[in-house]
């Protein structure tokens, strides 16, 4: 990589760092983005820097957002006694898309997979079971994960977690593919799968 000149090494080396980019795929965005306008290399360059300075993490539900009180912890339209509990912020917007769910949730920010060093430690289980014990208004805690391998490893593991606070812990009904995440489930079938979650 040598033979580049050292902003080209810098952006191609930012790029490999971004998931299922290697060195020859970010070396092409890179000579792409050496085509545009220099216009747009500046707009771009600053959506990135107010990525990093706008974009907060909710005190209570851990999405991302512009505040630390998201738009969805303080809608007081919200239903307070349920809450969802998904695995990225990204699961937030599919799962509002279905237009089936009204109450809050919270980001576990991964699921368990001890090998690569995703231990309960790591994830947010520690925040939902306090935020339960400190909140006597929540009646239900819905499990929204993948049923994926540590989907299903991290719902067991939060469901006899949740257990002892004596409140009703439900999980998607089936109908999600086996092994697919919530990422690519379409509104309808995942809508169906909220309203027909059962307890566990
Ligand atoms: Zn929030």
């Amino acid at each position: 990589m040598r033979r580049f000149p050292q902003p080209i090494v810098n952006l191609v080396a930012a790029f490999s760092r971004l998931p299922g980019v290697g060195p020859k795929t970010a070396l092409r965005y890179v000579f792409y983005l050496l085509k545009q306008p220099k216009a747009d290399l500046s707009v771009m360059a600053r959506a990135l820097v107010e990525l990093g300075e706008k974009i907060q993490v909710c005190e209570q539900c851990f999405t991302y957002s512009e505040r630390t009180d998201c738009e969805i912890c303080t809608d007081p339209k919200r239903d307070p006694s349920v809450v969802c509990v998904v695995e990225e912020s990204r699961d937030i917007a599919t799962i509002e898309a279905t237009n089936v769910f009204q109450g809050l949730y919270h980001v576990l920010g991964g699921t368990l997979n001890p090998i690569e060093g995703m231990t309960p430690d790591v994830i947010r289980i520690k925040e939902i079971t306090d935020r339960v014990e400190a909140n006597t208004n929540i009646q239900e805690i819905i499990l929204a994960l993948s049923p994926t391998i540590h989907g299903e490893t991290t719902m067991m593991y939060l469901q006899k977690q949740l257990a002892r606070h004596g409140r009703r812990v439900s999980r998607l009904a089936r109908g999600l593919p086996v092994g697919a995440t919530l990422e690519f489930a379409d509104e309808v079938t995942l809508g169906d799968a909220l309203k027909g979650r059962r307890g566990i």
